[in-house]
């Protein structure tokens, strides 16, 4: 069974206010989009146990005040 992601496939959206400001924070992509797998930035660990439990990491920033935090989002299957 295949697994995709509903907020990469803009199945749903989300919207994330953020918790410096109480802004809106944008939707940036997939982590793995972002950066190297290799960047010293990514907890390896983190990522590769999202990957195999099926999970899509999100980056979202907000455009006020520069936070940015992940957000993990459940695949689906289709
Ligand atoms: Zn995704
Ligand atoms: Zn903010």
């Amino acid at each position: 069974m295949e697994f995709e992601c509903p907020l990469c496939n803009s199945l749903i959206s989300v919207s994330e206010s953020c918790p410096k400001c109480g802004g809106e924070m944008e939707d940036l992509g997939r982590v793995e989009d972002y950066f190297d797998p290799y960047n010293p930035y990514l907890d390896k660990d983190y990522v590769s146990m999202g990957e195999s439990s099926h999970e899509c990491i999100h980056l979202f920033s907000c455009p006020v005040c520069g936070y940015d935090t992940r957000i993990v989002v459940n695949q689906i299957p289709h």
